[in-house]
């Protein structure tokens, strides 16, 4: 189990110590390296991707992410920001299908913006197709033409997936629901787009060899609006790039937690880049009080989808389950009468559980 760990900017040095904390309590036997990624690679090196990082991110099994950039980087042209390593990175090692669960703990339930009742104890999985759609496909652009006896700028885009990329993302859902609830809802707007059709038949093809696992259909716009009216009739929710980016953002607001919140993207062989769905915070980075707990979780995500150990995965997060339970709350999630704690007093508390 080798893993290549890259705390990263702002706050991600301090949130992964508490992360690598945890893996290292679980005594299991794992190799761990560390490298440099967005703008502390720029720093050193120039490239917030650097050959050694790309080495060593490749030669991994599993790649363990803080966050990168920061105020000290905007001021740099597009190639040389940090973001830039991240996309880098994401390219290099074929990373297509991305997961995001929302989990909303009870005890988290006021942080929501929706009602307590609504949101309290939900725990739904988007599955995102990371590297198609009509964010890549070609051709695309703007031009002058003629349209209704008139020079004006026209601009369009190309909606496009192949059948081999739209089977490997469902495969992905598909194993996905059959370590959770077993109920996978794929999202697609098919009374209107080829594409979407296209990916639907495909769906109902792959789910033939999945019989355990309950397949659905929504369009895009219903899934918009349920996630909203009643999310907790999701378990594990799949779609293309674009509809994924959406409902993935919306997804994570109805928990109102982002420092709680992991994710993984993976390739074909479940070789995985995890990290937390929030960023480098620099408004808070070096004070110690950063919530860790997205990135405990996102270590939890590796154990399961990379390394298959179900159980130390349920045992990170039962843990953090149960430090939440205790009342221990960093700044973002501090409710009075709660326990307010920082960064490493939030790992001590979760070593202490586990
Ligand atoms: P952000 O997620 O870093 O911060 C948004 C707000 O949430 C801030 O007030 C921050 O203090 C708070 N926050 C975030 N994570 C927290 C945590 N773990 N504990 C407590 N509070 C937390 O988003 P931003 O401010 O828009 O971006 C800051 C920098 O991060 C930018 O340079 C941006 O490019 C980068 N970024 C990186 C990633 C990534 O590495 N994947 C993702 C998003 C943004």
């Amino acid at each position: 189990m080798k893993i290549c760990v890259l705390p990263g900017d702002g706050i991600g040095p301090e949130i992964m110590a508490q992360a690598v904390r945890v893996l290292n309590a679980l005594g299991l036997k794992f190799e761990m390296e560390e490298a440099l990624l967005g703008g502390c690679a720029v720093d050193h090196t120039g490239n917030p991707y650097p050959e050694a990082t790309q080495r060593l991110a490749r030669e991994a099994d599993a790649v363990l992410l803080g966050a990168v950039g920061g105020p000290k980087w905007d001021t740099l042209a597009r190639e040389h920001r940090p973001e830039r390593g991240l996309l880098g990175i994401r390219k290099d090692l074929n990373l297509f299908a991305n997961l995001r669960p929302a989990i909303l703990y009870p005890e988290l339930a006021n942080a929501s913006t929706l009602k307590a009742e609504v949101v309290a104890g939900l725990d739904i999985l988007i599955v995102r197709e990371l590297t198609g759609d009509i964010y890549f496909g070609q051709p695309r652009g703007i031009e002058l033409r003629e349209v209704n006896g008139e020079r004006q700028r026209v601009g369009w885009n190309t909606m496009i997936y192949a059948e081999y990329e739209i089977r490997r993302i469902l495969k992905v859902a598909f194993e996905a629901a059959q370590k959770r609830g077993r109920k996978l809802c794929s999202v697609d707007k098919m009374n209107v787009l080829e594409t979407t059709q296209l990916w639907r038949d495909i769906a109902e093809e792959v789910a033939k060899e999945y019989p355990d696992v309950e397949l659905s259909h929504m369009l895009v716009d219903n899934a918009a609006m349920q996630l909203v009216r009643n999310p907790k009739q999701f378990d594990v929710m799949v779609t293309g790039n674009m509809f994924g980016d959406i409902l993935s953002d919306e997804a994570s607001m109805l928990t109102g937690s982002i420092g709680m919140l992991p994710s993984a993207s993976l390739d074909a062989n479940n070789k995985g880049l995890y990290e937390p769905s929030h960023g480098s915070a620099p408004d808070i980075a070096g004070k110690g009080v950063a919530n860790p707990l997205a990135t405990i979780l996102s270590a939890a995500m590796m154990l399961r989808y990379t390394f298959n150990q179900e159980e130390a995965a349920q045992r990170i997060e039962s843990a953090v389950k149960k430090v939440l339970a205790l009342g221990y709350r960093t700044g973002d999630i501090f409710e009075p009468g709660t326990n307010r704690v920082g960064t490493r007093e939030m790992g001590d508390a979760v070593l202490v559980a586990l």
